[in-house]
């Protein structure tokens, strides 16, 4: 069992409901189970400007899957949610990243763990840092936290929390919920 952090986003058809559902059927999926979810996040695109603004999230999950079957069974999922790659950071319905798997770093050509921007965006820092402030970071520990003051201030004012985690409680069948 490993823990992985898994960040989620969506900038069309519903945004809100795209990133709900995929957080729902995430714990759907034999071999994951979401322990902490983030609140939903709204925040202004990276690249093109000229696309709605994005709602994202980060999960925390306990999972049996190796890091390449992790990445087939989110892929399947963004493509369940039809998700078009249009143009590169352009527009889509789901966008599932591995943050981090447990504390390996990994850099095959499908999969780089540590997510390489993880650190520069603050919609993955923020929200992760409201589900696990004592977080550190391999490889080299470095407290979470600590990020909070490199990030570019206008990203900083613009993210937004539209949607407390505590409002969506999910409970899987049999589960107690987990907020
Ligand atoms: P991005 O998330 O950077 O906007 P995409 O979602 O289109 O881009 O991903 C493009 C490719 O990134 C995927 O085909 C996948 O193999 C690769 N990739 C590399 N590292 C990761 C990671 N940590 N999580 C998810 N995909 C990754
Ligand atoms: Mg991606």
């Amino acid at each position: 069992m490993t823990e992985a952090v898994i960040g989620l986003g969506s900038n069309l058809d519903n945004p809100e409901q795209q990133v709900l559902q995929a957080l729902k059927e995430l714990d759907g999926i034999p071999g994951i189970r979401i322990l902490k979810t983030s609140s939903l996040y709204s925040s202004v695109p990276v690249g093109p400007q000229d696309q709605p603004d994005f709602v994202n999230a980060v999960a925390l999950v306990k999972t049996e899957l190796e890091p390449e079957p992790l990445l087939n069974a989110l892929q399947d999922l963004e493509n369940r949610h039809r998700r078009v790659r249009l143009r590169h950071w352009g527009p889509r319905t789901l966008d599932l990243d591995v943050l981090f798997f447990g504390k390996r770093i990994i850099d095959t050509p499908r999969l780089r763990v540590p997510h390489p921007e993880f650190r520069n965006r603050v919609f993955t820092v923020i929200p992760l840092l409201e589900i696990m402030p004592d977080f550190l970071m391999p490889p080299e520990n470095t407290p979470l936290r600590d990020l909070t003051g490199l990030l570019p201030e206008r990203d900083l004012r613009a993210l937004t929390i539209i949607r407390e985690s505590s409002r969506f409680p999910f409970s899987s069948a049999g589960k107690p919920d987990l907020h």
